[in-house]
């Protein structure tokens, strides 16, 4: 019987400040499946003590229903070969490090939950054991590629609104025929602003520079090129000089998800460079998406902590209504509202909150006179791909019923979350005919810009 950790004498819960150890996917150890299973072994042992986290996603209660099922009602009867089940339900949000964890770094018992379900998920890809399917949806580079060409988005487009059409895309892609998928956009966001000339002028105020290199995102780029665009407005509206990088390849955070660290790596390789380029000329950097900054600030210099690229960039990036609230803050944000929002019921993603910035988007949209936010904290049960896969789809809308119930009391006017596949997902939660505003977009219409 293994010996329990819980069982070795110890404070109960940090009272320092958390720290974040690199994550050392480049050692031996990271990789040998025996070390894994220990050390497994030891964190779900405090975990089965300690049950603080049941109620954040499926992998807890995955987790206890094990225990709790075996003879002994302890880890030790648990057959190692279902700590993979644990695995499957963690999407990484990063929230159970973040929010509710006591016996994180500098704790002796140094949990980091996420970054062993990433170690675990690391080593299940380098076995192979990742579908085709799953494979294949991360894809975002393959997939943008293809839908950069006009005619194969519309059949994309086409084939995701036909039930019939979607049944063969449950076979290629493993989507869940009732997910909402997103819709490809032409002229993509890069090819609509390229053109459009960029003021150097900039004021700084605070740790702002007040001149922005966009990192488009994918995502961005062919699915919300409106909201990309309304994002641009809302920054000149405010004085602050925008452009785009010269060039951007996917973050990775869909690769994170899969375990797919070398992938990683070869996208850090052309990103970093640019990126950090852009900060040497003095540029700070934002993205449209909570997760693709949470990828460069915190993801990406844990993986490559010997990286001064990772580390310039990570300090220049900021989420765009954190860089707002910073102008605010400086007397530098253009307060002169033209329209009400009505009732909003927002939603705050994981990504984002996981930052520690504060609820910036709920105060800035709160600054709009005739604007009321319902704020909601509370997981949205998208969580990348976790929310289309034919393995998952069920229990990610289960996930998200009490937000998608909470907005329904609400009555609100507009579905809103900065994660646009949160947002997406809860509407159609709510409704299926009803779509998410994204909050940069609700602010560019109270600006009536
Ligand atoms: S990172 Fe998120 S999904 Fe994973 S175990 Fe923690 S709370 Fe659950
Ligand atoms: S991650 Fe931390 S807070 Fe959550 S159940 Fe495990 S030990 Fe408890």
């Amino acid at each position: 019987m293994n010996e329990s950790f819980r069982d070795r004498p110890s404070a109960e819960g940090g009272l320092q400040a958390p720290t974040r150890h690199p994550l050392p996917w480049r050692s031996a150890e990271f990789w040998d499946r025996d070390a894994l299973e220990a050390e497994l072994y030891r964190v779900f042992d405090i975990c089965h003590g300690c049950r603080r986290c049941v109620s954040l996603c499926h992998a807890f209660p995955t987790l206890f229903d094990l225990v709790d099922a075996s003879p002994t009602m302890e880890l030790d009867a648990v057959a190692k070969s279902d700590y993979a089940k644990v695995v499957e339900q963690c999407y990484l949000c990063d929230l159970c490090y973040q929010t509710k964890c006591p016996y994180v770094p500098p704790h002796e018992w140094n949990v980091d939950f996420p970054h062993l379900m990433l170690r675990a998920k690391a080593q299940a890809f380098r076995r192979g054991e990742v579908s085709a399917q799953h494979r294949r949806l991360t894809d975002t580079t393959r997939i943008g590629r293809l839908a950069s060409i006009p005619v194969v988005a519309e059949t994309v487009n086409a084939i995701n609104r036909s039930p019939t059409m979607r049944k063969a895309v449950r076979a290629i892609m493993g989507v869940h025929p009732d997910a909402r998928v997103p819709e490809y956009h032409h002229p993509t966001a890069r090819r609509r602003l390229r053109k459009q000339a960029v003021d150097v002028h900039a004021q700084p105020a605070g740790p702002t520079r007040g001149r922005v290199a966009l990192f488009v995102t994918c995502y961005g780029n062919h699915n919300m090129p409106q909201v990309v665009e309304d994002l641009v407005a809302v920054f000149r509206h405010n004085g602050i000089s925008v452009r785009l990088l010269e060039r951007e390849q996917c973050c990775g955070m869909p690769k994170l998800e899969l375990g797919d660290l070398d992938c990683i790596e070869r996208y850090a390789q052309t990103n970093l460079p640019v990126l950090a380029q852009a900060v040497r000329e003095g540029w700070d950097i934002t993205a449209p998406i909570p997760s693709c900054v949470l990828m460069f600030r915190q993801e990406i210099p844990l993986l490559f902590p010997e990286s001064s690229d990772a580390q310039a960039v990570r300090a220049a990036i900021f989420d765009p209504f954190e860089y707002l609230m910073h102008r605010h803050k400086a007397g530098l944000l253009n307060t002169e509202f033209k329209q009400p929002l009505g009732k909003v019921a927002y939603h705050a993603p994981c990504h984002q909150r996981v930052q520690n910035i504060g609820p910036k988007t709920r105060e800035l949209l709160s600054l709009i006179p005739g604007t009321q936010i319902e704020g909601i904290e509370r997981c949205s049960g998208h969580d990348g791909t976790y929310g289309v896969r034919d393995a998952t789809y069920e229990r990610a809308m289960k996930i998200a019923r009490p937000v998608v119930s909470r907005i329904r009391q609400v009555q609100a006017d507009h579905i809103s979350s900065d994660c646009p596949m949160a947002g997406e997902h809860l509407a159609h939660g709510v409704d299926r005919a009803r779509h998410a505003v994204h909050p940069i977009s609700l602010l560019r219409r109270a600006y009536g810009i």
